[in-house]
């Protein structure tokens, strides 16, 4: 017990030194207005630093390059997140959700070609979303169809993170129209050079493309490019939707009270007992939500509501201290026009960091569907009637 425990610390002494001599200084002044060109050279340099030490992909099989225990990687995220590191959004759904997927249902030949490529810095973006398909995804409208190439894939996908950069995809499609909802579904690694595939970012309310539009026209796509059998999309899917939760909130979680809480005390006037009482209370509901976390991650409390709970209360938090934040900077949190190449609170800027804070409550379930899991499954309340 005491041995494990020093190692644990020697583990949490080893790192902080690292993060001292490897963060890049003023690392937000490098992903502010520039170029989407700057911007991409900037995260791959600070994955491939990570990775030179072991600390990219800590949660991967150590065969692949990670092998990290859940006790090292919390106390690797909570010292990224203490020394105020970039994250790695551009490797977000890279090093998450395409290498669960590919672990968990992927075949050897699509493991050995991909894994080493994402460690290389390949970046994926996922294609599940479409118009009339969010929260309801099962009702997605594209189509493949089995031709003498492959598949040939039709249709549109939305609201795609970073597919602008994106060299592969995660594309959900359907296969058989005629089938129930989810069992008409397939899983693809789409090429995102073939031709038929055309990008449109979408510019939004903060000045900066997040995500876009994908239209696929004639794509083909070849067999050897499905991941799992054809129409079990839909239990592949699953793999890649559970891959960002656990430690990707324990790590949001850490900077939100780290960074985000301190960024907020020194812009408050603390002379006023109005201002204190409602920072006390923000400070009160982040240690529930790092004791949640922590909890969740230690499998601590394993419910069926879990997750959602810990997603509803972090986005929920971020938005009302963003909003105090926007609220204690005045004017002058409105008349900011960086452009930040980041995501939450993380640009320093109030009125953006606001304006970023309504990512969180839309994907990965919205909160109304977050509350619906919360009652239905945790709190065992009657079902809400359900479409056909
Ligand atoms: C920052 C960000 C990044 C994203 N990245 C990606 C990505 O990389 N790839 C990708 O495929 N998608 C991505 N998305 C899309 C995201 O998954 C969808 O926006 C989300 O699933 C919601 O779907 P929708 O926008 O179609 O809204 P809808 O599903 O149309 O919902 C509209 C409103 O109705 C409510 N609603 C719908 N159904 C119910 C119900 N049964 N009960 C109660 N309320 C309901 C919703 O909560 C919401 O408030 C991203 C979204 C955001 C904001």
């Amino acid at each position: 017990m005491t041995g494990e425990s020093r190692t644990l610390e020697d583990f949490r002494t080893e790192v902080r030194q690292w993060c001292r001599t490897n963060i890049p200084v003023d690392w937000r002044r490098a992903q502010t207005g520039v170029s989407d060109r700057e911007f991409v050279e900037f995260q791959q340099s600070w994955f491939q630093r990570l990775r030179a030490d072991g600390f990219a992909v800590p949660h991967w099989p150590k065969e692949y390059g990670g092998g990290m225990s859940s006790a090292e990687q919390v106390v690797l995220y909570q010292e990224l997140a203490a020394h105020d590191a970039p994250r790695l959004v551009l490797a977000f759904v890279s090093i998450h959700h395409a290498a669960a997927t590919l672990l968990a249902a992927g075949t050897d030949e699509q493991r050995r070609r991909h894994l080493p490529a994402i460690l290389d810095g390949e970046i994926w973006c996922q294609g599940f979303s479409e118009p009339g398909a969010g929260s309801d995804l099962a009702a997605l409208a594209t189509t493949a169809r089995r031709g003498p190439d492959g598949y040939v894939v039709n249709g549109q996908k939305l609201w795609a993170s970073g597919a602008q950069y994106a060299e592969w995809c995660l594309l959900l499609a359907r296969t058989d129209p005629d089938a129930p909802a989810r069992q008409g579904i397939s899983y693809f690694l789409l090429d995102m050079r073939s031709p038929g595939v055309e990008v449109r970012p979408i510019r939004q309310a903060t000045g900066e493309s997040h995500f876009c539009e994908i239209f696929l026209d004639d794509v083909v796509i070849a067999t050897d490019r499905l991941v799992g059998r054809e129409n079990t999309g839909w239990q592949v899917a699953q793999r890649t939707l559970g891959a960002e939760r656990g430690m990707t909130m324990l790590e949001l979680a850490e900077r939100l009270g780290n960074g985000g809480f301190g960024r907020l005390v020194e812009s408050c006037p603390l002379d006023d007992p109005v201002v204190l009482d409602r920072l006390a209370a923000l400070e009160i509901e982040l240690t529930g939500l790092r004791a949640l976390c922590a909890d969740f991650v230690a499998g601590a409390a394993p419910g069926p509501a879990d997750a959602s709970i810990v997603k509803l209360y972090y986005s929920e938090l971020l938005q009302r201290m963003t909003d105090f934040g926007t609220e204690m900077a005045g004017l002058a949190a409105h008349t900011e026009l960086r452009k930040p190449l980041s995501s939450g609170w993380e640009s320093g800027a109030w009125m953006l960091d606001f304006l970023g804070s309504w990512e969180w409550t839309i994907p990965g379930g919205t909160s109304e569907i977050q509350r619906t899991i919360i009652g239905e499954r945790g709190l065992g309340l009657p079902r809400e009637p359900r479409g056909k």
